[in-house]
């Protein structure tokens, strides 16, 4: 009763336009600051989060003290759990579902197959399925990945491009997530958005991500590692602000159509699209180390190896024309200003004084 009625007050709307949105992987980097930009505009906002020990769970646990201050409640579950999901769906008619729970991360893929094929495909088709049965179905937006453009893609990145060469099981399970989209549009009317995320970055991010272990490692005086492609070229990210990435999926909940149900013969085809979600101006890794050698004031011993093959690819560089015309999405942070409040949430965070750190 009481899991329900917190279930309930969390999913609850405050204002009469707004959405009802199920944010899976709301515990995540992206899920949390996504979350709580719907609950400020005064949409109902629920949580799902399986708290995965994928990096630091207790970063995830201060994430959802945020979430539950701001109002958003997180359950404690996994994609894979029909029953749980089918018993949300019972309790709160869902008229979104951002669908961010994943397993992320290239390298970790080598070691860890399994845990790709359960959250990233298992656990999607187990979604869809959910969402193909519940009234009314919801719209889906999930986050697919610049990845999908893989090896020997020309930069920048269309959305049209090929996309049949992935470098990592990671990619591969995020361009198997584009198929499976397509084919429960198809058949069965749902509405589905791909947002193709480039290199987030961020205050609460993720600390398997170079911008966040260089920052540890350069402030302990540890050495770094960067990476070169072969003849020295140069190995550089579309680094996208959590900021713009929070613009481009309210955009992309707000301007998705309902689903068209079974079929959808009636009411003509199912919306299915997909977005790059970048900033348009890559930046070399060097250059990263750059940066925050500066904002921490301290200089960073740096190793420069071969990229091994782990998956990377070289470069990333998103067009963005058709996420600028469809949804307004214009992304304005650069690096640097990102990574100066990254880099004060981060001594904020870590000075011990957890409570305190600020949003
Ligand atoms: P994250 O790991 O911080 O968040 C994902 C969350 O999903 C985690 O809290 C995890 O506990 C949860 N989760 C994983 N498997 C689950 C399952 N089976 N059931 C329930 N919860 C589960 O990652 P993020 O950076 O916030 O990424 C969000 C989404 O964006 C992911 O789909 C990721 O693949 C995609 N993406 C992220 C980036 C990026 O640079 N951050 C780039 C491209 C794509």
């Amino acid at each position: 009763r009481d899991w329900e009625r917190r279930v309930s007050r969390s999913a609850r709307k405050h204002t009469s336009s707004g959405l009802t949105v199920l944010v899976t992987g709301a515990a995540g980097f992206v899920g949390t600051h996504v979350s709580i930009a719907l609950k400020r505009r005064g949409d109902g906002v629920l949580g799902l989060d399986n708290f995965n020990r994928y990096y630091d769970p207790s970063l995830k646990r201060a994430r959802q003290k945020l979430l539950e201050r701001s109002g958003v409640f997180v359950v404690e579950g996994d994609i894979n759990d029909s029953s749980l999901l089918k018993k949300l769906f019972e309790v709160v008619a869902f008229t979104h579902v951002m669908h961010l729970a994943a397993q992320a991360g290239v390298r970790f893929a080598m070691q860890n197959p399994g845990s790709y094929v359960h959250s990233n495909i298992a656990g999607l088709v187990n979604l869809l399925e959910v969402c193909k049965s519940a009234d009314p179905q919801p719209a889906i937006v999930w986050a697919s990945s610049s990845s999908v453009y893989g090896l020997n893609s020309k930069v920048p990145f269309s959305e049209k491009d090929r996309t049949d060469q992935p470098a990592s099981l990671y990619a591969a399970t995020k361009k198997a997530g584009e198929e499976i989209a397509h084919t429960y549009n198809h058949i069965y009317g749902l509405s589905i958005t791909g947002l193709r995320f480039f290199t987030v970055y961020g205050p609460w991010g993720r600390p398997d991500m170079a911008y966040y272990f260089f920052t540890k490692d350069i402030l302990k005086g540890k050495s770094i590692t960067v990476f070169e492609a072969p003849n020295h070229g140069t190995v550089a990210r579309d680094f996208t602000y959590i900021d713009d990435i929070v613009k481009g999926c309210l955009a992309a909940l707000d301007t998705a159509k309902k689903s068209t149900g079974s079929g959808g013969k009636k009411k003509g085809p199912a919306q299915l699209r997909v977005f790059n979600l970048g900033n348009t101006s890559p930046v070399p890794v060097g250059q990263l180390v750059s940066i925050l050698e500066k904002l921490l004031k301290v200089k960073a011993k740096r190793k420069v190896l071969p990229m091994p093959r782990n998956g990377d690819v070289k470069f990333t560089h998103a067009n963005i024309s058709s996420a600028y015309r469809e949804l307004g999405y214009k992304p304005t942070t650069d690096l640097e200003t990102g990574l100066k409040k990254f880099v004060r949430w981060y001594l904020s965070y870590h000075s011990g004084s957890k409570k305190k750190s600020s949003w």
